[in-house]
């Protein structure tokens, strides 16, 4: 069982909520003070801290300015340029308002929607802070992707600016941005007005387009002395809106709010991350993600921590380079994903032993499964708690954890532990909605309300946040995850797995649905596939079965490699390399139940080696069969 300790804070959260809350909303700093903690008057929808005023820029950086302006805030690390930054909170406060300064220049005002579209660099944490500062709502695209998802998030967002870059830098070389980002304003129906380019000349051949793209250096020198009044907003306005894929092709626009988002993080970083003022934090993900957005920015700034913002890969220029970073800053905390773990598994252990890393009281990881072996590997080797947490870009902070600044609870190897404070989180048997018993495989679900921090709805469409989060059981409003759980007799959690047709690629949940949709739109796919196989080192890979419509085009073994490249370099086009299938397998017929729904999970089976199945509803047989001739040919 979870201590004693542990379990009563957590049980006083879900019944005393209002108590609870109030008291966790004095970890920030509110301008105007909320009259209610709590209005769930139109259930599923939670309003935390109404008619409160705060604002996020203001509690990251602002605040901090009295008791530690010197103190670094951000440090930018590249090794991919070589270089390191670090900034002041007095640094950083004049950063922000010179770039907040700029997009009101460029017409920006509150709930003005601006796309952020960047690598791992400072002018983008500029950039997301300079928006709060404004109350505009940022969105911010992983830079791994291409044209078509960045279209697809303009129009649905938007925005009346991009703040992007030239190029981001991997593995030492430069990925060009503009060629993307002007494909992408090409085909989108509601492009910005303005495109606001930091321009860091890795592209030479890089043009502005005048009239719409404008230049931030020469921007900035004119607005070096900025003060940009903080503007105040209530608490359950939108602070942003983050993408993420679903069953749908449709990516899901989550929104969260401000003053329920900053006092979560709040909360968390002191309960769960245990991270002091003063200190640093190390978290090993992208601005693109939710990670990024809690835990590079807004968590560790808001609880003044010198936050880590790193542009690289975790083995250049060897695979010490994260170790190092830990001496280096005397990081206490550290967040990382299974994935990065397993590749340094891989890796001589050594680089472990040459660094001095006892500044570090625990490792956190999240966004995937976290295997046993690549649990224990880590734990010995840093010989400190190594936490697996749960939780997903809707919550925006986590659902399940260890949470040792309330009571350091045993680990146990592949569980991420214990529900967290705030979540009534419980399991649902699929069949009935009761709840299941112990060792018992169910749903993962939140009873609502949903805790502060988590989505408040998605943008621009309420009727799709109840139908898709709050639809599960006919007899029950609860929140589901999309996840499989068990929880053992001891109180602990195991996650094993989706419910649905999202697949988890190096910890980047991607829709099977949205790269089928680009697959397809090759001009010789008729239909196809895709499912996620497991993989030693991603975790998953999308791997695509796709029926051809003129089969001379794959007629040799040549041929048909040459065409297998092509189809990969049309989802590259569209969605990014991440979503690049591992392999694109050529047949004639997918397998369909005879109403038409194709077997997935028959073919997943099939792809990881395991038994398809029950085929009895099975239209054509021969499908089967040729799946099974792909997979041996491979
Ligand atoms: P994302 O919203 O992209 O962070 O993806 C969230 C999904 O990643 C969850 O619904 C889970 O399927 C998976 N996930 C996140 N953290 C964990 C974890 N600690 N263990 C197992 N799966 C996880």
């Amino acid at each position: 069982m979870a201590g004693e300790i542990y379990r009563a804070f957590h049980e006083r959260s879900v019944k005393d909520r209002e108590g609870f809350w109030a008291e966790q909303a004095r970890l920030i700093h509110w301008q105007k003070p909320f009259q209610k903690v709590l209005d769930f008057s139109r259930p599923p929808f939670a309003k935390w801290f109404v008619g409160g005023e705060t604002n996020l820029c203001y509690n990251a950086v602002d605040r901090h300015l009295a008791a530690r302006g010197d103190q670094k805030a951000l440090v930018y690390l590249s090794t991919e340029t070589d270089e390191e930054k670090p900034y002041t909170y007095r640094e950083l406060h004049a950063e922000v308002n010179r770039m907040a300064a700029i997009m009101q220049a460029l017409g920006v005002t509150k709930g003005d929607r601006v796309l952020v579209y960047m690598p791992m660099i400072a002018e983008a944490a500029f950039a997301i802070l300079a928006c709060a500062r404004i109350g505009a709502v940022h969105s911010v695209v992983f830079g791994g992707f291409a044209a078509g998802s960045l279209a697809t998030r303009i129009d649905d967002a938007r925005p009346k600016l991009m703040v992007t870059s030239d190029a981001g830098m991997r593995g030492g070389k430069a990925v060009p941005y503009k060629h993307l980002v002007d494909e992408s304003l090409r085909v989108a129906q509601f492009p910005p007005e303005k495109v606001l380019m930091v321009n860091r000349g890795l592209d030479k051949d890089m043009k502005l387009v005048a009239g719409r793209d404008v230049d931030y250096a020469t921007l900035r020198a004119q607005h070096m002395d900025a003060q940009v009044p903080v503007t105040w907003l209530e608490s359950n306005e939108p602070s942003y809106i983050l993408y993420t894929s679903g069953t749908t092709g449709k990516p899901k626009g989550v929104q969260r709010d401000v003053g329920g988002y900053a006092t979560a993080l709040a909360a968390s970083m002191k309960h769960i991350y245990m991270g002091n003022a003063g200190e640093t934090m190390f978290t090993t993900s992208d601005i693109g993600w939710v990670v990024g957005h809690s835990y590079i920015i807004y968590g560790p700034l808001i609880a003044g921590i010198t936050t880590i913002m790193y542009e690289g890969t975790p083995i250049r220029p060897d695979a010490g380079i994260w170790w190092k970073i830990v001496q280096d800053n005397k990081a206490s905390v550290m967040f990382s994903a299974p994935t990065a773990i397993r590749v340094l598994k891989k890796q001589d252990p050594a680089f472990l032993k040459k660094y001095d890393v006892s500044s570090l009281r625990h490792l956190f990881l999240a966004g995937e499964p976290l295997d046993e072996p690549t649990h224990r590997w880590i734990s010995d080797a840093l010989g400190i708690p190594v936490i697996d947490h749960y939780w997903q870009t809707e919550t925006g902070w986590p659902m399940l954890s260890a949470v040792p600044g309330v009571e350091k609870t045993p680990i146990k190897f592949g569980s991420p532990s214990f529900p967290v404070f705030g979540y009534d989180l419980r399991l649902f048997r699929e069949a009935d909605a009761s709840e299941a018993g112990a060792d018992e495989k169910a749903v993962v679900a939140v009873v609502p309300p949903l805790p502060p921090g988590c989505l408040s709805t998605l943008w621009g469409d309420d009727e799709r946040f109840v139908k898709v989060y709050f639809s599960m059981f006919s007899t029950k409003q609860v929140y589901s995850s999309f996840d499989w759980g068990i929880r053992d007799k001891d109180g602990y959690f195991f996650i094993l797995g989706r419910t649905d047709d999202v697949i988890n690629v190096a910890g980047h949940r991607l829709g099977t649905r949205e790269i089928e949709e680009a697959v397809q739109s090759h001009p010789n796919v008729a239909e196809v596939a895709v499912v996620g196989v497991a993989d030693q080192l991603k975790g998953q890979l999308p791997v695509a079965f796709a029926v051809v419509k003129d089969v001379a085009r794959i007629a040799t073994p040549e041929a048909r490699a040459e065409h297998e490249k092509e189809v990969m370099a049309t989802v590259d086009k569209l969605l990014g390399a991440i979503a690049r299938p591992g392999r694109v397998h050529f047949v004639t017929a997918l397998p369909k139940t005879r109403s038409g729904k194709l077997l997935r999970r028959s073919i997943q089976a099939l792809a990881e080696g395991r038994d398809p199945g029950d085929l009895t509803t099975i239209e054509d047989p021969g499908a089967l069969e040729q799946i099974k001739a792909a997979l041996g040919g491979a």
